[in-house]
């Protein structure tokens, strides 16, 4: 099953917004052993979208359109693809119906452009959209079927998950090629490298790579089988064996971040987190509290920027920051240590650092971060020197990071 994706906007052809809907879909079509063999982005003009529409017709058997299913003046997708069928557009009444109802849930009038959703090119049809106001199209035309759908990611994606992967599965019958990443942290892209150099190389099956985000190193892995069983068994057996080399440097799978990680943690051990901030100002607390269900497992976080902050709610003497500078082992050990005792937690994080991009001094360098962790038992300070060619959001990203993997560590029994 050869599959050709039509993203539909402006936006995408001026490069104001980066086509994720494409990337997305082709994914997803891998995994179902469809073939895609073209990308193609088309502005919101009638005759290069009839002209692309009709060829994707003659090349592919699936044809996906995303964009310019709106009902302003320039989203002119269903227009074209009328034209291209050869047909008029007519009036969808249950759609009207979902459309108007979709406004009287939210207590808003329905303005009159939005009949314009529940036109339909006469043969085609419709496909519901759960999340938002414009229905997908679903048509035929010579070898191929057409799916329309919203240009709005969580719309289309929703939509796609909901009709219209399942429709093809089933149908393609080439490779399932199914992926996921291991998500590390501690290591170099190149220390990974020389420890699962074997499994990387050219032409293996699957196939192994890493990505290098803000220090955290994915190692990608896409299997492709004769069935989604075959694909799913390779897959497993190259993931445990990446796992197994790369121990407690693996910290999860795909979406997980360490704090959403650090979160189920804490909540499965029934223990209690609560933080003591300095240069990251907040972002560990905040990073926590992104994660829901973090209401079980976070007390609280004080952000003490001034020395005075640090002695007033963490009750950092003042003569210890007087005697070491803000920026030091005492001072981080202290901010854990009380922080912890005052918030009644079992685990306290502290950190204070030096983000720059002044404030360094040849000593105390911009990058250098103490980062405390506390429990009942000790509490140790891990100097860390991220190196002042970072920028000021990348040393505060990566303290963050760098406390909770300390966490997560701890966590493990390390
Ligand atoms: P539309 O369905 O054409 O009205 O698109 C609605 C909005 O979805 C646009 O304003 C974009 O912000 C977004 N969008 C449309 N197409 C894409 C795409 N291919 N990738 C990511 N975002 C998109
Ligand atoms: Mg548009």
């Amino acid at each position: 099953m050869d599959a050709i994706i039509i993203s539909v906007g402006n936006e995408l052809t001026a490069g104001q917004t980066v086509d994720t809907n494409t990337a997305w879909l082709s994914q997803r079509l891998a995994e179902i052993g469809a073939h895609v063999t073209l990308h193609v982005t088309v502005a919101d003009e009638v005759a290069p979208l009839e002209r692309e529409i009709r060829r994707a017709c003659e090349l592919a058997d699936v044809v996906l359109i995303t964009g310019g299913l709106g009902h302003t003046e320039d989203d002119l997708t269903r227009e074209a693809l009328a034209t291209v069928l050869g047909v008029g557009l007519e009036l969808n009444e249950r759609c009207l119906e979902r459309i108007r109802a979709y406004f009287t849930q939210r207590q808003r009038p329905m303005p009159q452009a939005n009949t314009g959703q529940a036109m339909f090119p006469i043969g085609s049809t419709p496909i519901d959209n759960t999340c938002g106001t414009a229905p997908g199209i679903r048509a035929a035309f010579g070898r191929a079927t057409i799916y329309v759908m919203p240009g709005v990611p969580r719309e289309m994606q929703v939509m796609y998950e909901r009709d219209v992967g399942p429709e093809l599965q089933g149908r393609a019958a080439g490779a399932v090629i199914l992926a996921r990443t291991i998500q590390t942290f501690g290591a170099g892209e190149s220390e990974i490298g020389e420890r699962i150099r074997d499994l990387m190389s050219r032409g293996r099956n699957p196939t192994v790579g890493t990505t290098a985000q803000q220090a955290v190193i994915g190692v990608r892995i896409h299997a492709a089988g004769a069935g989604r069983t075959e694909a799913e068994h390779l897959l497993e057996r190259t993931a445990a064996e990446i796992k197994s080399r790369l121990g407690p440097l693996v910290f999860g799978e795909d979406d997980d971040t360490l704090w959403s990680v650090v979160t189920r943690q804490l909540i499965a051990a029934g223990k209690k987190l609560s933080t003591a901030e300095s240069c990251t100002g907040g972002l560990i607390a905040a990073s926590i509290t992104d994660t829901p269900g973090s209401s079980a497992c976070f007390i609280d976080g004080v952000v003490t920027y001034s020395n005075a902050a640090k002695t007033r709610l963490l009750a950092v003497p003042a003569d210890l920051i007087a005697a070491h500078g803000a920026v030091s082992r005492p001072v981080a050990e202290a901010m854990a240590h009380n922080c912890r005792r005052l918030s009644g937690s079992d685990y306290a994080i502290s950190v204070t650092g030096i983000a720059g991009p002044s404030g360094g001094t040849p000593e105390k360098p911009v990058g250098l971060v103490y980062i405390g962790l506390a429990d009942g038992g000790r509490c140790d300070v891990h100097e860390v020197r991220l190196g002042s060619f970072l920028t000021r959001s990348e040393i505060r990203d990566r303290a963050r990071k760098y406390a909770l993997n300390l966490l997560r560590l701890r966590l493990m029994g390390r």
